[in-house]
Order: C-alpha cells, then sequence, then structure tokens
C-alpha cells in the first residue's frame, strides 16, 4: 500500500500552512515597521529637528538682545559723545569707561573707533588706528557707510586671538546727528558653539550655519558636515551633492537628501539678525536602527513560531496518518490484519521463501455452522465468539505465523519455515484447542469446532494460486463433515 498521495497531500498542507503563516507574519510585521518608520520620520520633520532649530534660534537671540541694548545704550551716552568731542585728550576714562561695561554686563569686548583720529579704544586702552586699506578694518567703513543705525555681524575678533565673536556695531552721533565713530561691543559665540555641540552629540544631529551663499560661517567644535571648515562652501562638501541639488541655494525649509545612500532630513531655518541660515541634519540610519532591530527580532520571532507550528502540524497529521493507514489494514472486531493487511505481509513472506529456499505453509480456517451461533444467540454473540476465537488462537501461535481474518468467520493463516507436515501437525493441534474451548456469552458456554484446510506454498507459485489450492482443501474438509483438517492433494 503506499502512502505517496498522503505525503503528496501532507507537503501541500505544510507548504499552504507555511504560505499563509508566513504571508501573515511578514506582512503584519512589515506594515507595522512601516507604520513606525513613517511615525519616526514624521517626528523628526515635524517636530525634532524644527525644535532643535527654534532652540538654537532663541539661544542666539537672547545672547544678542541685551549685547543690543548695551550698545545701543553706548551710542548714547553722553559722556563718550562729550569725551570724543572734546578731543580725545586722555585716553584713559574712555578706557575705564570700556572697561566697566566689560565687566559689569559681562561682554567679551566693548569698543569706541573715532571718526575723528580713526582710533581704536578697548578695555585695555588704545588698540591701534583704523586704516581705509587694511582689509582688517573693513568692517568700520562699511558701518560707517551703511543707512542702517547698527550692524549684527561675526567676525574673528583681532583683539582676542582672532577668536570667532559676534559685534555689534552702533554708529555713534553728536547732537547736531553727525557721525563721530562707532561703540559697540562684542560676544563669544562659544556659547552657541557648545550649545551646537550639545545638541550633536546628545541627540545624533550635525548643526551649521551658512551665510546667504553657502558658505560655512559657523560649526560646532569639530566642524561643519563631513569634517568641512568654517568659511567652506557646502559645494564643495564631498557627499553633499545630492543635497545641493534639491537646495543650489540655502532656503528655509525641510528638505530630504541622500548622502552615500544614508538618508538624511533636514531644517534650514534663516536668521535675520546675521543674515545666516541655520542647518540642522539629521541621518535616519541611527534614528531607524532601533525600529529595524526590533523588525528583524519580531521576523525572527515568527520563523520560530511558524517553523514551530510547522512542525507541531506536521507531527500530528504524521501521527494521524499512520493511525489511518495502521486502521486500513486491520480488523476492527478481532484486531487482526484483515485482507489488505494480509496481503501487505504475504508477499514479504513470499519473497523471503523464495529467497531462503524455506517451506511456507498456508491454513484456512472457518468455523462450523457459525450461522446458527447468529441465529441461537444473535448477532452480538456471534461477534464475541469471533473476537474471542481470534484471542486464542492467536496466542497459541507462534510471532512469525501471519493470522489474518479473512472475512467472516473465516481466517487464514501463514506459518514460515514451515512444510505441510509441520503445518498439519500444528493444525490439528489448533482443531484440537479449538474445540476445547468455551465462549461464555449471555450466560451460556458456547462451543465451536473449526475447519481447516492446508496447503504448502510450491517455489514460484503465485498467491492467488496458493490460496486456491488452500480454499479447496477447507471445501474438503467442510465437505467431510467438518471440524477437521484436510491437506490439499
Ligand atoms: P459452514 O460450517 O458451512 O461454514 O456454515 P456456516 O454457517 O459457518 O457458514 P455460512 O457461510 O453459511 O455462514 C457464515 C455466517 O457467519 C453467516 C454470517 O452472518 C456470519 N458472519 C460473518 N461475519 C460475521 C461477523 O462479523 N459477525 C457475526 N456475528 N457473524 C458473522
Ligand atoms: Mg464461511
Ligand atoms: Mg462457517
Amino acid at each position: 500500500m503506499s502512502l505517496r498521495p498522503k505525503r503528496h497531500t501532507q507537503t501541500s498542507l505544510v507548504l499552504l500552512l507555511l504560505f499563509l503563516l508566513g504571508s501573515g507574519f511578514l506582512t503584519t510585521s512589515l506594515l507595522s515597521y512601516y507604520a513606525s518608520r513613517d511615525s519616526i520620520r514624521q517626528n523628526i520633520v515635524d517636530t525634532e529637528l524644527p525644535l532643535t532649530s527654534d532652540t538654537i534660534y532663541s539661544e542666539i537671540q537672547k545672547d544678542l538682545i541685551r549685547p543690543t541694548q548695551i550698545a545701543s545704550m553706548m551710542s548714547r551716552d553722553t559722556f563718550l559723545r562729550d569725551w570724543a568731542l572734546a578731543g580725545e585728550q586722555n585716553p584713559e576714562p574712555v578706557t575705564r569707561y570700556l572697561r566697566e561695561i566689560q565687566d559689569h554686563y559681562g561682554t567679551f569686548t566693548a569698543f569706541f573707533i573715532s571718526e575723528q583720529t580713526r582710533t581704536y579704544y578697548q578695555a585695555k586702552g588704545v588698540l591701534k588706528q583704523v586704516n581705509e586699506n587694511e582689509p582688517r578694518d573693513a568692517w568700520y567703513f562699511r558701518v560707517r557707510n551703511m543707512k542702517e543705525p547698527y550692524e549684527i555681524s561675526v567676525d574673528p575678533d583681532m583683539a582676542n586671538d582672532d577668536r570667532l565673536t559676534f559685534f555689534i556695531n552702533f554708529k555713534v552721533f553728536d547732537y547736531q546727528e553727525r557721525f563721530i565713530g562707532v561703540a559697540g561691543v562684542g560676544l563669544t559665540v562659544d556659547a552657541v558653539v557648545k550649545l551646537v555641540d550639545d545638541y550633536q552629540r546628545r541627540y545624533d544631529r550635525n548643526i551649521f550655519f551658512t551665510d546667504r551663499n553657502g558658505h560655512l560661517v559657523l560649526t560646532g567644535a569639530g566642524g561643519g558636515p563631513m569634517g568641512a571648515h568654517r568659511g567652506q562652501p557646502l559645494s564643495e562638501v564631498p557627499g553633499l551633492e545630492n543635497l545641493l541639488a534639491v537646495l543650489p541655494q540655502p532656503r528655509s525649509g525641510d528638505y530630504r537628501y541622500d548622502e552615500h545612500q544614508r538618508g538624511h532630513f533636514l531644517n534650514v531655518r534663516y536668521i535675520p539678525e546675521l543674515e545666516w541660515f541655520l542647518f540642522v541634519d539629521k541621518h535616519e540610519e541611527g534614528a531607524l536602527a532601533a525600529v529595524r532591530h526590533s523588525l528583524y527580532l519580531n521576523l525572527l520571532i515568527c520563523l520560530l513560531v511558524t517553523i514551530i507550528v510547522l512542525t507541531l502540524v506536521s507531527l500530528v497529521i504524521r501521527r494521524y496518518q499512520q493511525r489511518i493507514a495502521a486502521l486500513a489494514i486491520t480488523d476492527s472486531l478481532t484486531n487482526l490484519p484483515n485482507r489488505r493487511g494480509f496481503e501487505l505481509h504475504v508477499e514479504q513472506a513470499l519473497q523471503e521463501a523464495q529467497r531462503d529456499s524455506s517451506p511456507l505453509s498456508a491454513v484456512m480456517l472457518d468455523l462450523d455452522n457459525f450461522k446458527l451461533i447468529n441465529d441461537q444467540h444473535g448477532h452480538l454473540a456471534g461477534d464475541e465468539v469471533l473476537r474471542r476465537f481470534a484471542e486464542r488462537l492467536r496466542a497459541a501461535l507462534r510471532q512469525s505465523d501471519i493470522l489474518c481474518r479473512w472475512g467472516g468467520e473465516e481466517f487464514i493463516l501463514l506459518l514460515k519455515n514451515t512444510d505441510r507436515h509441520a503445518a498439519h501437525e500444528l493444525a490439528e493441534k489448533l482443531r484440537q484447542h479449538c474445540a476445547e474451548q468455551r465462549y461464555p456469552v449471555g450466560g451460556e458456554a458456547l462451543q465451536v469446532t473449526v475447519s481447516l484446510g492446508l496447503s504448502q506454498w510450491r517455489p514460484g507459485e503465485a498467491l492467488h494460486d496458493l490460496l486456491g489450492r488452500t480454499d479447496r482443501a477447507l471445501y474438503r474438509a467442510k465437505q467431510a463433515g467438518r471440524d477437521r483438517v484436510c491437506l490439499d492433494l
């Protein structure tokens, strides 16, 4: 009996389950991954980057507003103006004045440049004379000529090791509104740089400032994107080609670009006080690493669950198949192999006998007048007799003997390594044994005899022929009066 179609069915079922579980798990895992990824991206674009940008912007404003007021006050200060108008006789009072401003208000530097003498006064005394031909003094002449009353610039402070400094430069006028110089304060951008560094480190984002032309003007202490330095245009920074494709010139807004296959989110904001652009840039790799990690974990768990479920299903199916296969070859009343079971066994027994040239005998047994038992005691009583008869017969045989229920009240016995004489002897013993048995049914002890037909297998003989000869022997036993053994002639 072949189990192949069943295996095929089992494989199809397992594959179907694999497909259903796999696609179900994969769909839910991927859906939740994409949902989390989108919400993280949304959060970066809508909240994280603008928030950083807001904080840095307000920090810059905070840093600039108070100094602007101080510089404004200096430009209207009567002492300063009177002293300048009186001919700048002695630098000492103005130096003291500037030192007071610097110390009291905590500015980095305080200065006054006189138009009359082109002298640069600061807290430590006279710094230098400003010169129209000196590029580093160009700022003075720029302020002198501008229409606005003041400007905020960021320049290296020559009085302080060229440290990058916010300068608030106010024009100073006499009482007739004639220009007499420039006064103001400077403050280092250290606080802003520290803030930038702090944000970059804590929140894994890149923060830098450019001027209107996209030149880097301020970065964290570690430099700008890809290690770019101050003064460098973004167009010269390797890896930013895709950014420049979407943003050739700085412009406020939210952008997305790729750098070496890494997605970036970018928030750009214009800072009107400085005419700068603030760039807050975050690559999504770090932000998405956790959710990607949980996707992999999810998939791994799904894979394990799928494997466990499929293994369990396969085991259960195999066990059921085995049970069904066993049921198909077993007689349910006597628990003996049925005709199909017999065919399975006999094939192998015939091959062995052929191979080993060993004798093999077949015995057919048929209960005598069994119909009467049914008629007199009922079908259930007949069943009970059949069941017990089979049980006792099986107990009287060797393990290697093949006993099957051939159908109805007929049984067949295949005796390995047994020639017709030995088989005859055994058959006779069985006949006697059966005749001696009593079957207690409904308070009665029933007795039943059995007729047996016997034949020895002839090498090369087909099963069908062997059974035919055996059946004929049985027929003769019946004909001869039952309760006897007849050999095939
Ligand atoms: P003989 O000695 O010629 O074999 O007479 P018999 O009555 O045994 O033979 P027959 O073939 O006329 O009748 C066999 C009876 O066995 C008839 C049938 O109802 C009964 N039988 C067959 N299978 C079963 C079964 O599973 N249970 C019961 N209770 N009776 C069965
Ligand atoms: Mg019969
Ligand atoms: Mg019978």
